[in-house]
């Protein structure tokens, strides 16, 4: 399992931007989305230990002064963020070694907190390098411009620890396999609203969503559609590509697509299909709203009516 770790930075805000609507704003949302993101993926878990908590929740460490303000309102919202995105189960307890000082890190990471927050962060990283143990660092917004990699190491150690950057939670779409991460395991609703959730990542992550927006069409599956995709082992990518392909194209461009071959079938007044790969076929029609409707997914060997 991934492991990560929190760049203070992530969860601390100055007493300056907490007085600016729009800086603590983006604070806010960048702290929601990238708790949602870890506490979304399976595959990652979170290092964390009690003398993080303290220092997020004792206030004094926080700012300067201790602020009303900061006790009003970011403190109740930090609880409710930590408590529902970072359940116990995801979270392994790492005690930095107490006589480890602390190590380089390059590139730096900026901040704008106490030196012994980020001290307490050195000895953290200084404890992996002990453990050899290369993770993930989900940055705050003040190292939102860093490269990818971080490098830490210290005079004690030969080992140079590889600090994976976390900017965004989009970040992480670069480090998991969408088609295994998101492939439905059952017909249930839950699992239909994953299978839509892999089509829009992996849009946006493969197709760069060919510049727009998003899908142009809002969509659904019947019941044999989704049954077929359950079934599929070793097509997946494939599938993902063409369906978001195809619903990131209007008709005439599917039509002209020399991989969609986007057509309607012979036969099946109302029915379309495209490619997915020479044997493979999805079919679907459009509602009356313009929305599309998947049909069937017909894999290699199996009848495609109409070919
Ligand atoms: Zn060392």
């Amino acid at each position: 399992m991934k492991k990560v770790i929190f760049d203070p930075d992530f969860f601390i805000i100055s007493e300056q931007e907490l007085y600016d609507d729009d800086k603590r704003d983006k604070f806010i949302i960048h702290l929601e989305d990238g708790l949602k993101a870890v506490a979304n993926y399976d595959f990652i878990s979170v290092y964390w230990n009690d003398e993080f908590d303290n220092f997020l929740f004792s206030g004094p460490y926080l700012l300067d002064n201790k602020n009303q303000y900061w006790f009003n309102y970011v403190i109740p919202k930090l609880c409710v963020l930590h408590g529902r995105y970072l359940p116990p189960k995801n979270i392994t307890s790492i005690e930095p070694k107490e006589n480890l000082g602390g190590c380089i890190n390059s590139p730096p990471l900026n901040y704008g907190y106490s030196e012994e927050i980020y001290d307490f962060f050195l000895t953290l990283l200084h404890t992996l390098i002990d453990r050899q143990e290369d993770v993930f660092l989900c940055l705050g917004l003040a190292n939102a411009n860093s490269k990818k990699e971080m490098l830490s190491t210290c005079s004690c150690h030969d080992y140079t620890l590889k600090t994976t950057l976390i900017h965004t939670h989009n970040d992480w779409l670069f480090h998991i396999n969408i088609e295994d991460v998101y492939w439905p395991l059952s017909h249930s609703e839950k699992e239909m609203v994953k299978f839509e959730l892999a089509l829009h990542l992996f849009a946006k992550k493969e197709l760069n969503n060919y510049g727009k927006e998003g899908f142009l069409y809002s969509y659904e599956f019947k019941k044999r559609f989704f049954k077929a995709v359950l079934k599929e082992s070793t097509q997946r990518r494939e599938l993902l590509f063409g369906i978001s392909k195809r619903l990131l194209l209007n008709q005439k461009e599917a039509s002209s697509d020399t991989g969609l071959k986007d057509e309607p079938v012979r036969g099946k007044p109302g029915t379309r299909r495209f490619r997915i790969t020479i044997e493979n076929r999805v079919q679907y029609s459009y509602g009356s709203d313009g929305s599309i409707c998947f049909l069937d997914y017909f894999s290699k060997g199996e009848h495609d009516d109409g070919l």
